[in-house]
């Protein structure tokens, strides 16, 4: 792999920065290309010791040069919380849009492969469970959440019309919901939300009845499938998540005891468009791919808490998912 050169957008965020990481360990150049809109410098420090990681302050929105010769573009750059994208709607629009063109052209221009990372939310609140990639969704266009899952909805189309009418190598992940170490303890997700309760003894606020679910990929096991899936040939979509669903007051549950904390727990409203249920079929993953996730919720957690309680013990947080 030495000298072979990945450019990763959005690689000062949560995902992003463990991407990074694991190229540079597989022998990669990095250009990361972020404008810190919802990402960290802290994410990335220390990357450039080696002399492989490059970090290029930018908003991809706007074409970014690179001299270099490039081998894949991992496009990771967007709002990515529910939080993040209610703040920033227009520009969650214009990086899905805008900032997607400006990658596959980059792509295209270097003979790059291209990765997007699209996520779960083009699937909407869905009527078909778990979600199979040739589940269309169920997306009202104009709700609150429309701003992200439109973005991505559009992005797919452009990823995919781009592959077809100019000849670019390209992939869709469609990731579901991930969690680690640097997630943003304030970004309203609910496991750095609980986490960050339990650790600080406040109560851990389930939004509804608790009922609703989710499937919790530990981030390594998605950075995995991300490499996979540039590596393979195949254009997606493909699912990348982890299949075993949990609600969301048996997460609290969990994360409440291996926090070791006696945290009360409590019940506030829910948002509007807040699916009942995600899960990921991944049959296409395992059979294209070869991939499937590895870490088991309890230990992914346990390595989640362990961050927290090193970097963010004192940080206070609302949920919104
Ligand atoms: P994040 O907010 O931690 O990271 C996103 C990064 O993109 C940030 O560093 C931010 O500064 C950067 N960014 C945003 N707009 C930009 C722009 N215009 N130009 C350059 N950089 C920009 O989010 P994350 O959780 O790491 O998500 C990464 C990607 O994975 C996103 O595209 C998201 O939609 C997708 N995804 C994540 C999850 C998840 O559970 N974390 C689930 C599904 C999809």
């Amino acid at each position: 792999m030495r000298g072979t050169c990945a450019v990763v957008t959005g690689g000062a965020g949560f995902v992003g920065s463990h991407l990074c990481r694991r190229l540079l360990a597989e022998g990669y150049k990095v250009i990361c290309v972020d404008n810190l809109l919802t990402g960290s410098r802290r994410n990335i420090t220390g990357l450039g010791s080696a002399g492989h990681f490059r970090f290029i302050p930018w908003d991809v929105s706007e074409r970014v040069r690179i001299d270099e010769a490039v081998d894949v573009v991992f496009h990771l750059a967007s709002p990515a919380s529910p939080a993040a994208y209610l703040r920033y709607p227009l520009e969650t629009l214009t990086v899905g849009s805008a900032g997607t063109h400006n990658t596959l052209d980059l792509a295209h221009e270097k003979g790059a492969r291209y990765v997007l990372a699209s996520t779960s939310e083009v699937y909407g609140s869905p009527h078909v469970h778990p979600q199979t990639e040739t589940y269309w969704g169920n997306v009202n266009p104009i709700g609150p959440r429309s701003v992200y899952d439109e973005a991505k909805r559009f992005a797919e189309a452009l990823v995919t019309a781009h592959g077809t009418t100019r000849g670019t190598s390209t992939a869709i992940a469609r990731i579901f919901n991930t969690y680690g170490p640097r997630m943003q303890p304030t970004d309203g997700r609910a496991v750095p939300t609980f986490v960050v309760q339990a650790l600080t003894g406040q109560a851990l606020t389930i939004t509804g009845t608790g009922t609703q679910t989710r499937s919790l990929c530990y981030v390594d096991d998605l950075v995995d499938g991300l490499l996979r899936l540039h590596s393979s040939t195949t254009p997606g979509p493909v699912n990348l998540g982890n299949p075993d669903e949990i609600t969301m007051l048996d997460l609290a549950l969990l994360i409440r005891e291996a926090a070791g904390s006696d945290s009360p727990i409590t019940f506030t409203g829910r948002p509007q468009d807040d699916p009942d249920l995600r899960c990921p079929d991944i049959r296409r993953a395992r059979a294209e791919l070869g991939w499937s996730p590895t870490v088991d919720l309890r230990e992914g957690m346990a390595r989640t808490i362990s961050w927290f309680r090193s970097v963010h013990h004192d940080a206070s947080t609302r949920p919104t998912v």
